[in-house]
């Protein structure tokens, strides 16, 4: 039905489409932006008439069979039929929990072509939790801006004229943030969920430089207009080598004393990454945000996920606590909104998730993440695995000194997914499980899907097959991650899942608690400021509001929880 909708808007907009260039390069971008859309509206209309004859057919079964199965309907025979076609074939018990809530209670637009992004109606998993109404709307409010002023609307087009010219109009439509690709892929998930929320509560417009290496990894997230930065945007040149000493800087500006209210620049960069100085972090500050609410352009380079120090902000806390009335599902909401994975990487999950983690009693996933230039496996890092594991029972510990063979029966099964750039920790608790039995009779299979060797950049497989791996481990019952790691805070968030995080090793010792349970299912804000900015003077700000409190695997970072 969906499809049809679709075919007639489409009709319409083609038909009504003036001659005007600018709406012309508008179409042509749109369309382009979206290489899977594009690709889907090729063989749209030839699909369609397939699609209605099997609806016609199985509509006419239903009169035929007098038992058909309840559980599956028309919709889900037809939406199981178009992903087998697909290559993405998924298991019949699946695909019948993934019809139970398509749009995630609300927190998804309708109205995207489904085809062009099987994962976002397609969830193995639901939301962990109920998204506010207030959130619901506010983000079908960011869509309509989004439709607005995105990229080669009337009102872009005014705003990049103006960026062009270095003049400012009175009150431009739209504003904007422009965030820059920067940093690893874990790092980028975060900082766009943070970037995003800034967004929101500024009522600006999130741009995303593609970077070399953004493209094919995330479905576009807003309907009808594309998030990326179009190609002939003013500043592209520019965005990789804005730094510190750029004039433009946020916090070059405040130390310069160019900060003025008489006179507004047309852009702004913010430096928020891990370097920034005391100037840069007086983002943070609500004095600051009032000269920054007047910049119609504002670009961004981060690497922190810097949500903790918004909740901070008297400016920002009624919105956020209309937004989140549980702190601790900020990142889960908005990287379920946000983030679905491609139809690539959608095969890639899936793929794995159907021929390792179905049909099992509990999947545990372990995300090793070993900051250490050596190359390792570390036989501490072993042990420390198997300690937090075996001691927090997440895992059955095996019989080695008898000759016991295992029993036939009906025991729990488990499926453990592990992922890390080395094979070894894999190989040796797979190997473990297989040659010794269980204490408790329970099966164990152990899994790793890649093992990359080292962080790449610019390539993308090996960015698709960390996104696809991050997401699985989200899809896991029970999850243990290693400690700073950005990978791992995206699974979590994305899972709903407080994970059991393995402190970070010192001397090459396993430590001692091996592990610890996490407070809650947010990621950790790595650099925070240490400021009040009322009192302008330093202050622990991890200690302020009950909300935000120090993390457990860096204690300087700030974390959100419910209170
Ligand atoms: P962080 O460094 O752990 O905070 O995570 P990031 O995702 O920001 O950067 C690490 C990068 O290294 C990832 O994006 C991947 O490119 C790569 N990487 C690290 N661990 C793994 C892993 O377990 N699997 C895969 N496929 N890639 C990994």
């Amino acid at each position: 039905m969906q499809e049809s909708i679709n075919l007639i808007s489409n009709m319409k907009r083609l038909h009504s489409r003036n001659h005007d260039e600018e709406e012309l390069k508008s179409e042509s971008y749109n369309r382009s932006s979206s290489i899977s859309n594009r690709k889907c509206s090729l063989f749209t209309s030839t699909r369609f008439a397939s699609l209605f004859l099997l609806t016609l057919f199985l509509f006419s079964l239903s009169f035929i069979l007098p038992h058909s199965p309840s559980t599956i309907t028309t919709t889900s025979l037809l939406q199981l039929k178009q992903t087998q076609q697909q290559g993405l074939n998924i298991g019949a018990s699946d695909s019948a929990e993934f019809l139970k809530d398509t749009l995630l209670g609300g927190l998804l637009a309708a109205g995207f072509d489904e085809r062009s992004c099987l994962s976002r109606y397609h969830s193995v998993k639901g939301l962990s939790g109920n998204p506010s109404p207030y959130l619901i709307s506010r983000l079908r409010k960011y869509e309509a801006l989004h439709k607005e002023c995105g990229p080669y609307t009337k009102s872009y087009n005014k705003t990049v004229k103006d960026l062009r010219s270095g003049l400012l109009s009175e009150s431009p439509d739209c504003k904007y943030v422009v965030w820059i690709s920067y940093s690893g892929l874990g790092n980028r998930i975060l900082t766009l969920a943070s970037a995003f929320l800034y967004a929101l509560l500024t009522n600006r417009v999130l741009l995303v430089d593609p970077g070399v290496d953004m493209v094919d990894l995330f479905c576009e997230p807003f309907p009808d207009v594309s998030w990326f930065l179009p190609p002939d945007f003013p500043l592209n040149s520019q965005l990789q080598s804005f730094n510190q000493k750029s004039d433009q800087c946020h916090g070059k500006m405040l130390k310069n004393k160019s900060v003025t209210n008489s006179k507004v620049p047309s852009f702004v960069y913010l430096h928020l990454a891990h370097d920034y100085d005391d100037e840069d972090k007086l983002f943070f500050c609500d004095e600051d945000q009032k000269f920054l609410h007047k910049v119609p352009w504002l670009v961004m380079r981060t690497d922190n996920y810097f949500t903790p120090s918004l909740f901070l902000m008297p400016s920002f806390e009624h919105e956020l606590s209309n937004l989140f009335p549980n702190k601790e599902t900020v990142f889960h909401f908005l990287g379920k909104y946000l983030f679905h994975p491609t139809n690539k990487v959608w095969g890639l999950v899936i793929r794995y998730y159907e021929a390792y983690l179905t049909n099992v009693d509990e999947r545990v996933g372990i995300q090793i993440r070993v900051f250490d230039t050596r190359p390792g496996p570390f036989q501490h890092v072993l042990d420390q695995i198997l300690a937090c594991t075996l001691k927090e029972n997440l895992l059955p510990n095996v019989v080695k000194k008898h000759d016991i063979p295992s029993s036939f029966g009906k025991f729990k099964s488990k499926a453990v997914l592990m992922t890390s750039l080395s094979s070894g920790y894999f190989e040796k608790v797979r190997d473990m499980y297989w040659e010794f039995p269980t204490v408790t009779g329970e099966v164990v299979g152990v899994y790793q899907p890649s093992h990359e060797g080292h962080q790449q950049t610019g390539k993308q497989i090996h960015n698709q097959k960390a996104w696809a791996e991050m997401y699985l481990l989200s899809l896991t019952d029970v999850l243990v991650t290693s400690s700073w790691s950005t990978f791992g805070y995206v699974a979590q968030g994305l899972g709903g899942l407080k994970p059991w995080i393995l402190y970070k090793p010192e001397n090459e010792t396993a430590p001692d608690p091996p592990c610890q349970h996490a407070m809650s299912m947010e990621p950790c804000f790595h650099a925070p400021p240490f400021y009040d900015c009322k009192a302008k003077r330093g202050t622990d700000t991890g200690a302020l509001v009950p909300h935000v409190r120090h993390c457990e695997d860096m204690s300087w970072g700030l974390k959100l929880v419910d209170n």
